[in-house]
């Protein structure tokens, strides 16, 4: 990536002519790789990281269907994955206190 932004402005023009036909979807569109899928070597080596194996049961709120689904997210940083452990743990926290009812 740095090297690119090293790169003299026409040189990077011609890189982006090179590019400018390729059809581009929206990065909503992008297709994520799957998760336990190879690793993809143009990224360079794999690396040690953490996966969230929480499952929330999505028992309320119908929608049907999953019972049961692991979060699944990953990161390869302990502190951004400490960060979505407590956020989740938030969430259920505040979804019991949801659940076991203030009367109305
Ligand atoms: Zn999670």
């Amino acid at each position: 990536m740095k090297r690119h932004h090293n790169m003299p402005a026409a040189e990077r023009r011609a890189q982006l002519a090179l590019y400018k036909d390729a059809a581009l979807l929206p990065p909503a569109e992008v297709p994520l790789p799957e998760p336990y899928g190879r690793p993809i070597n143009k990224l360079g080596p794999a690396q040690d990281g953490f996966t969230c194996s929480s499952s929330s049961s999505s028992s309320s709120g119908g929608g049907g269907g999953g019972g049961t689904s692991t979060c699944g997210f990953a990161s390869t940083s302990r502190g951004w994955m400490q960060k979505h452990v407590n956020q989740q743990q938030g969430q259920e926290q505040e979804q019991e206190r949801k659940d076991s009812g203030t009367p109305d």
